[in-house]
């Protein structure tokens, strides 16, 4: 799957760190360490997690 230049929306390569085309920075894909966060006591969970791991409150499915 190609990625796409956030600023030019251009395709670029998926180990190029700046995009070719208009030398915009990329970043990695933010949903690769995305945390989840506990609506209850707002502490970060890791992704899978069931229940809070502080609180202890059951999570909603997380929708991705
Ligand atoms: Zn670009
Ligand atoms: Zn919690």
């Amino acid at each position: 799957m190609n990625r796409t230049c956030p600023s030019c929306q251009k395709e670029v390569r998926d180990d190029d760190l700046m995009c070719p085309h208009c030398s915009e920075l990329i970043l990695d894909d933010p949903q690769e360490n995305k945390a989840y966060i506990c609506p209850v006591c707002g502490a970060e969970n890791p992704q899978g997690v069931k229940s809070c791991q502080f609180c202890c409150s059951i999570l909603p499915e997380i929708i991705s």
